[in-house]
C-alpha cells in the first residue's frame, strides 16, 4: 500500500465549497491541491494549481491527472468517462463504482436493497406507460423523482393519490424516474463513514438533520439516537462502504422511524464529503475533510471523536449578510465560502455553534 508523503499533490475534480474545505484540510497535512473545474468556484482561491476546463474534455482530464498523485472529486455527478480517463493515469479514490451507483436513483435503491438494507418501497418508471403500475407498487402518498441529476429536492414531485401521478410525472419533466412510497419518518439522520485503503473504517457521531425547501438547513450533534439505533446505522453504512470497496468519506442519508420493524431506511448515499458533516471541522480533532484526504492518501485514519456539542446552520442566500454579527458571537465558528453573489437557495457559508460536551 502506498502512502503519499507530505508535499504530494491531490487532484480534486470540482471547485465548490467542498473542494475548498478539502484543500484547506489537505494543507494542514502538508499536501498541495490542484483543482479542475468548469467554472471558477470557491476552491480556486485556496489551491496551489487550478485548471478551468470541461469535464467532457478527456484529454484535458488526463493531462490534469498526470500533474497530481491521486485524484478525488467533490461532487457525485462527475461523468463516468471523466473518472475513467483520470483513472487511466492516476488512482481515483473513491473508485468509479460509487459514482455509478450514486448517479442513478434506481441503481442506487436496487444496489442498497440487494445488500438486505431497508429502503422505501420503490419502482422504476421509463415512461408514462409504467406510471400506474409503479404507483400501485409503492402505494400513495408517493414521491416521483428523476433518476439522475436531482439534488436538494429538485426533480421531485409528491403525489397524494394515483390520479395525480400523470401531473406529478409531467412536473419533473418525464423521462427516467423512480416512484417511492412516502416514509413516515420522525428524523432524517446521516452517517459519515470514512473507509481507508486497507478496508479499515471510522464513523462520526450521527447528526440530526433538518431540511426546508429540500435544502439542508441544520445538522446537530448529539443527534439523539439510542445506542442500539446508532449501532444499526453504523452497520448499514459499513456494509454499503465495503460493498463499494470504498475509499474516503461516504455519506449515507437515512430516515429514522422509531419503533418500526425497520427503524432506519436508507434514502440515498453521497460518495463524497457532505454538508451534514461540516460541524466536524470545529467539533472534532480530525474533520471529515481531513479524514477524506487521509483515506485517499493511504494515511492512518484520524480519530473522529467529538470534543464538543455542535449545531451547524447553513448560511443560504442573504443569510451570509449576518457574517459580521456571527463573528462577534462567542462559540460561533463562521465559514464564508467567498462566493460573490448571494442568490436565493445558494449555500454561501455556514456557522457552527459549539458548546461544551458533558463529561
Ligand atoms: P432526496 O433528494 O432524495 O434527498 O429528497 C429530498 C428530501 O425529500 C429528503 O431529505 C426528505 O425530506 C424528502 N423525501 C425524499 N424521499 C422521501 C420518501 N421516500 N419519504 C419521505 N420523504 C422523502
Amino acid at each position: 500500500m502506498t502512502r503519499l508523503p507530505p508535499g504530494s499533490t491531490i487532484g480534486i475534480l470540482g471547485g465548490g465549497q467542498l473542494g475548498r474545505m478539502l484543500a484547506m484540510a489537505a494543507a494542514r497535512l502538508g499536501f498541495k491541491c490542484a483543482i479542475y473545474s468548469d467554472h471558477r468556484g470557491p476552491a480556486f482561491d485556496v489551491a496551489s494549481a487550478t485548471t478551468l476546463g470541461r469535464f467532457e474534455d478527456l484529454e484535458a482530464i488526463a493531462r490534469f491527472a498526470a500533474t497530481v498523485d491521486v485524484v478525488t472529486y467533490e461532487f457525485e455527478n462527475v461523468p463516468l468517462p471523466t473518472a475513467a480517463a483520470a483513472a487511466r493515469v492516476r488512482p481515483v479514490r473513491p473508485g468509479p463504482k460509487a459514482l455509478e451507483v450514486a448517479q442513478d436513483r434506481l441503481t442506487e435503491k436496487a444496489f442498497i436493497s440487494s445488500l438486505g438494507i431497508p429502503v422505501a418501497p420503490f419502482a422504476g418508471i421509463r415512461g408514462e406507460a409504467d406510471l400506474a403500475a409503479a404507483v400501485a407498487a409503492t402505494g400513495t402518498p408517493a414521491i416521483l423523482k428523476t433518476t439522475r441529476l436531482g439534488y436538494d429536492g429538485k426533480g421531485q414531485a409528491r403525489i397524494e393519490t394515483a390520479a395525480q401521478a400523470a401531473t406529478g410525472y409531467a412536473a419533473i419533466g418525464g423521462g427516467q424516474a423512480v416512484a417511492e412510497g412516502l416514509v413516515a419518518f420522525t428524523e432524517e439522520v446521516s452517517v459519515l463513514i470514512v473507509r481507508g485503503l486497507a478496508g479499515d473504517h471510522v464513523v462520526y457521531d450521527i447528526p440530526r438533520n433538518t431540511h426546508s425547501g429540500g435544502i439542508l438547513r441544520r445538522s446537530s450533534v448529539p443527534g439523539g439516537l439510542t445506542p442500539r439505533t446508532v449501532e444499526q446505522a453504523h452497520a448499514i453504512a459499513s456494509r454499503i462502504a465495503a460493498a463499494l470497496d470504498y475509499v474516503g468519506v461516504l455519506a449515507v442519508e437515512m430516515f429514522h422511524v422509531p419503533g418500526a420493524a425497520d427503524p432506519l431506511i436508507v434514502n440515498e448515499i453521497a460518495p463524497r464529503v457532505h454538508n451534514s458533516g461540516h460541524w466536524t471541522i470545529d467539533a472534532c480533532a480530525v474533520s471529515q475533510f481531513e479524514n477524506h484526504i487521509r483515506a485517499i492518501a493511504g494515511w492512518p485514519l484520524g480519530d473522529p471523536g467529538r470534543h464538543s456539542n455542535a449545531v451547524m446552520d447553513n448560511l443560504i442566500g442573504h443569510d451570509i449578510d449576518t457574517w459580521e454579527a456571527l463573528a462577534r458571537e462567542p462559540g460561533a465558528c463562521v465559514h464564508h465560502y467567498g462566493k460573490h453573489e448571494a442568490r436565493p437557495g445558494r449555500k454561501m457559508g455556514h456557522v457552527t455553534r459549539i458548546s461544551q460536551r458533558a463529561p
